[in-house]
């Protein structure tokens, strides 16, 4: 019905696609149809780029929506969906595009659906910009199957940009949200240093993780070098995983053509030392993306440091969707507690 066709300015706030994919999940769920303008209206090359028309057709598919608008370049979208219908499927971005972003986009709807589904996702495992698949498999899947639905995610290529040609597979065990509290991080159990490399000479993998070594006071058994066959690369990315009594966070930072390898691991030491200094259990990229869940679930709350652009603009699109209040309250030394709630 018209009354109910919500019309949202994807260039508000963030202006990228998170918007988009946000929406995708909430009218999946919903059933409410939207119309989107400005799709991506806040990006130098602003429309549906090949992974985020992945996405628009991936929940078309799973949620049997009419659609409109969906081409690459589209800066304007129409969907309708109908009734979510899991089971096995199929995505393939056909470029170096994020599985991982296809995958969150899809996800909400499957993991409360009436059964279980599989997804085969081609295209990059493990993308700047986007969750990479260590920070799925450690930080945000094992927190979701504490609030209930529990999702299985494996690598069998992994793939990087500007290649691609990963193909990842999720099996999604659908179940009822509970609330979640994630307001204390408690003791630091664990912390691991990791450098990917695939197709690169391995010393740039131990240069890394010497710098990440030093910075972070890590001992040698605690650096891994984990090394892929070579023909998934070139690719190279450090993570620090961050073991601690009430969650995990992983930090990331990508190789890139040009940059130091020392530049690299300083980033993903830098941040992971931001956090541990911070004392705050949820990291800047597990908040913005553990709204949803929690708004979902009808309530929880978390403690995490200043909120991205990311984080305020989820939280207004899930409003236009959800009747649910969230309330931020900024506590002292730059922490916020999200309490989210009816
Ligand atoms: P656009 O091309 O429009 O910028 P996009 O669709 O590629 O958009 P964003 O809208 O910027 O992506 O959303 C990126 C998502 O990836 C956010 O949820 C963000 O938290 C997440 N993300 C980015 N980097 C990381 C990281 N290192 N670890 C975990 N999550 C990340």
């Amino acid at each position: 019905m018209a009354e109910d066709l919500l019309v949202i300015d994807g260039s508000q706030g963030e202006g990228g696609g998170q918007i988009l994919r946000t929406s995708l999940a909430l009218a999946m769920i919903t059933g409410r149809p939207f119309r989107m303008v400005n799709v991506r209206g806040n990006r130098p090359k602003p429309g549906l780029r090949r992974q985020h028309l992945t996405a628009v057709r991936a929940a078309a598919r799973v949620a049997c929506a009419a659609i409109t608008g969906d081409e690459v370049d589209s800066r304007e979208l129409m969907f309708a969906p109908q009734s979510v219908k899991p089971g096995d499927y199929r995505f393939d971005i056909g470029s170096a595009g994020s599985t991982m972003l296809v995958l969150q986009t899809v996800l909400p709807a499957l993991m409360l659906a009436a059964g279980p589904s599989t997804l085969v996702l081609e295209g990059g495992t493990h993308n700047f910009g986007a969750p990479p698949f260590p920070f799925l498999d450690k930080t945000f899947l094992p927190l979701l199957a504490r609030m209930g639905p529990r999702v299985a995610l494996s690598i069998e290529r992994a793939g990087f940009a500007p290649r691609g040609g990963g193909r990842a597979v999720a099996q999604i065990t659908p179940a009822p949200l509970r609330p979640i509290v994630l307001t204390r991080r408690g003791v630091v159990r664990r912390t691991e240093a990791r450098a990917i490399i695939a197709g690169l000479p391995r010393d740039i993998a131990e240069r890394e993780l010497n710098v990440v070594r030093r910075l972070l006071g890590l001992r040698p058994e605690q650096l891994v070098v984990d090394e892929l066959p070579p023909d998934q690369g070139p690719g190279n990315l450090v993570t620090v995983e961050v073991e601690a009594e009430h969650l995990t966070e992983v930090f990331t930072a990508f190789g890139a053509r040009g940059e130091p390898a020392e530049d690299v691991a300083r980033e993903a030491a830098t941040e992971a030392r931001r956090y541990l200094d911070r004392d705050v259990p949820v990291g800047e990229h597990l908040a913005d993306q553990v709204l949803l869940p929690i708004a979902l679930a009808g309530g929880g709350q978390f403690v995490t440091g200043p909120l991205t652009l990311h984080s305020t603009t989820n939280i207004e699109t899930i409003r236009r969707f959800l009747d649910i209040a969230v309330a931020v309250e900024e506590a002292e030394k730059g922490t916020n507690h999200v309490r989210i709630g009816r």
